[in-house]
């Protein structure tokens, strides 16, 4: 059987939200054998996401983790209590159920850009899989650079001197792989800006274990797309509308 995709995204409120969260189901819906896990950042969840994943029309599971008030903060990084929630899920699950089925996950975070190739590429990961991301970094695109069919380092403009010099992304792990590990997780502590996916990659592989996607990443099959502020400027005060309408 083709190995199930789990796809963790954090989410959190804002008045994209439904937007986005559309934009990334009609991608998603279109993959299959995906399992989509949705995590809201949040104390409970919402009635908007959960009416959203009601009615998005895929398996999906969702959770809720809510970040601590004091890492909600520029500089910090966003959505590690999501991810460690979705990835709890994952091997809870699957705890009772040896041998595992086969499974790959990936970071989905709510406003990139997928394109359906990608999901090819990485439902064949063994171990680790990379492969370059579109428009992050402060260049057209990052990527890993690849001899011989391995990684040997990275092309990118920001902190090349990371493990591993990717967003998140930027790659997919197997399933098996985040079960033999239990404990690695994605950390606050000691964690510095951007460190997160070196930080995360460091406890379950190596460089040279890396399985290089997308014709030896020469392909950009993802972009870090990031949504515009909207402009709420002429939100009314006083005559609200007759109907309360969920946006
Ligand atoms: N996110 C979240 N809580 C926050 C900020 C972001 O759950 O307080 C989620 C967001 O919905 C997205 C992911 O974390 O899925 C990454 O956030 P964002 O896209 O803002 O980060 P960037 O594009 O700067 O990497
Ligand atoms: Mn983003």
């Amino acid at each position: 059987a083709l190995p199930t995709i789990y796809a963790i995204t954090p989410t959190y409120s804002r008045p994209v939200q439904k937007a986005e969260l559309t934009r990334l189901a009609n991608t998603l819906r279109q993959v299959s054998r995906l399992h989509w896990i949705l995590v809201e950042d949040a104390a409970a969840r919402s009635e908007l996401v959960s009416r959203f994943v009601a009615a998005a029309g895929l398996p999906c599971t969702h959770l809720h983790v809510p970040t601590p008030r004091r890492y909600k903060r520029p500089g910090l990084p966003r959505a590690t209590e999501q991810r460690n929630a979705g990835l709890a899920w994952l091997r809870q699950r699957h705890q009772h159920l040896p041998p595992p089925q086969p499974g790959v996950l990936f970071f989905a975070d709510d406003d990139n850009t997928y394109s359906l190739e990608l999901f090819h590429e990485m439902r064949t990961t063994r171990k680790v899989s990379v492969w370059p991301v579109g428009l992050v970094g402060g260049r057209r695109y990052e990527r890993p650079v690849v001899e011989n069919g391995k990684v040997v380092g990275w092309y990118t403009g920001w902190r090349a001197d990371r493990p591993f010099a990717i967003d998140m992304a930027g790659f997919a792990v197997s399933l098996q792989v985040i079960l033999s590990h239990p404990k690695a997780v994605f950390k606050r502590r000691g964690s510095q800006p951007g460190m997160q996916e070196s930080d995360f990659l460091k406890q379950i592989t190596t460089v040279e274990e890396l399985e290089p996607k997308a014709n030896n990443c020469t392909k950009v099959l993802v972009w870090h797309t990031r949504t515009e502020k909207v402009n709420l400027a002429n939100e009314p005060k006083y005559h609200l509308d007759t109907v309360n309408i969920e946006v």
